[in-house]
């Protein structure tokens, strides 16, 4: 069949064209997509700065309809409301049994190459050129095919667009809050840069019940954002010592400092700032691929931790429905997370926006 797609051709090159999609395999699902997130993480792998080399159709967040499934799908059925898992695990590997399926020996070869699990493609150019799938997902596109690994049920109540978003900022800010870190109740946090994974960090710290919440970044729009997800206090690191200003909100240091920006700037400054025995947890890929000094003083004489937290150590198959669910209890506050929305014509300029700080979250919807 043939579906509009976002395609990234070339490095920095984005366009929007008509591709072919072969139909599902045994294991795999058709989905008509009905919303797809957009996440730094796409612009990360459209500047080339990750595994996956193009051309590629983009997107890994995601949300729509089930249209058809292979002969052994037996996870989902046709008309069933799926999001888009981007870690697809195959649950078989020591990695996955020992209780990390976040860190699949699988997705080496497959999914961070832009290969479904299988380690094939569906999609190519209308001229034949074969297109891979960003993170076994390629969500950017009206349909999509997808292995049933990646396919996550949510019940009708759940809009597209927040199932969407629940897949990738939503599971990686919460899980690094309760996943990696397992934040304890009445802990004092910090969570440095208010992006969509930042924002749901702050999320998480007020659901595992951490006080006070301090966001940092350098937009007052963004901070906006923080105290509007639950922030209690925000902090300008364009205008104030970011260390000195966490340790005066908190007397020693916060217990918690999420990094969610990960530069060689930030992550030194998180492990200063944390307080005695106090936890850093570095999340977000932007990190990808700098060198940082660390202070080894730092981590010896006051017994601080410093954490990598991947996808927010989620387990998938748990975590994501159980994210849906305290949506649905109301005690997660995405709809407001989402401040723009865009037809997939517009893409370019969801990035440019994203880029520019001027969103939370932005969403592409599809008819
Ligand atoms: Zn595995
Ligand atoms: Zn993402």
């Amino acid at each position: 069949m043939q579906t509009n797609a976002a395609v990234v051709r070339d490095v920095n090159q984005l366009t929007v064209e008509t591709v072919e999609l072969d139909a599902p395999k045994a294991n795999e699902v058709l989905v008509r997509v009905r919303a797809a997130g957009v996440c730094h993480s796409d612009l990360h792998n459209m500047r080339g700065e990750l595994r996956l080399t193009p051309p590629f159709v983009i997107g890994h967040e995601g949300a729509g309809i089930v249209e058809a499934v292979g002969s052994s799908v037996t996870r989902v059925k046709p008309g069933d409301r799926v999001l888009v898992n981007w870690l697809p695990a195959d649950g078989t590997c020591p990695t996955c049994l020992s209780g990390h399926p976040n860190l699949c020996e699988r997705f080496a070869k497959t999914t961070f190459q832009g290969w479904l699990p299988d380690g094939t493609s569906r999609l190519k150019t209308l001229d034949g050129v074969q297109l891979k799938h960003l993170l076994s997902a390629a969500t950017m596109s009206e349909y999509a095919v997808i292995d049933q690994a990646s396919a996550i049920p949510f019940p009708a109540d759940v809009p597209f667009e927040v199932a969407a978003i629940i897949g990738c900022a939503v599971a990686t800010g919460v899980g690094a809050v309760i996943n990696t870190a397992r934040a304890q109740a009445g802990s004092s946090a910090a969570v440095i840069g208010c992006g969509g994974v930042g924002l749901s960090a702050i999320q998480g710290c007020k659901l595992a019940g951490c006080h006070p919440i301090i966001a940092v970044d350098v937009l007052d729009r963004k901070l906006e954002f923080a105290r509007q997800m639950g922030a209690t206090e925000i902090v300008n690191a364009k205008q104030v010592d970011v260390v000195k200003t966490l340790r005066a909100l908190t007397r020693v240091g916060p217990d918690y400092v999420f990094d969610t920006v990960g530069s060689a700037t930030t992550i030194p400054q998180a492990l200063q700032a944390a307080g005695p025995a106090g936890t850093v947890v570095v999340a977000g890929l932007h990190a990808a691929k700098i060198d940082v000094p660390i202070s080894a003083g730092a981590l010896i004489f006051a017994d601080k931790r410093l954490l990598g937290s991947f996808a927010g150590s989620i387990r998938p198959q748990i975590d994501l429905p159980r994210l849906v669910e305290l949506y649905r209890a109301g005690r997660r506050q995405l709809d407001a997370l989402i401040t723009k929305r865009y037809p997939l014509a517009e893409v370019a300029q969801a990035f440019a926006d994203m880029e520019a700080g001027v969103v939370a979250r932005g969403v592409l919807l599809f008819e």
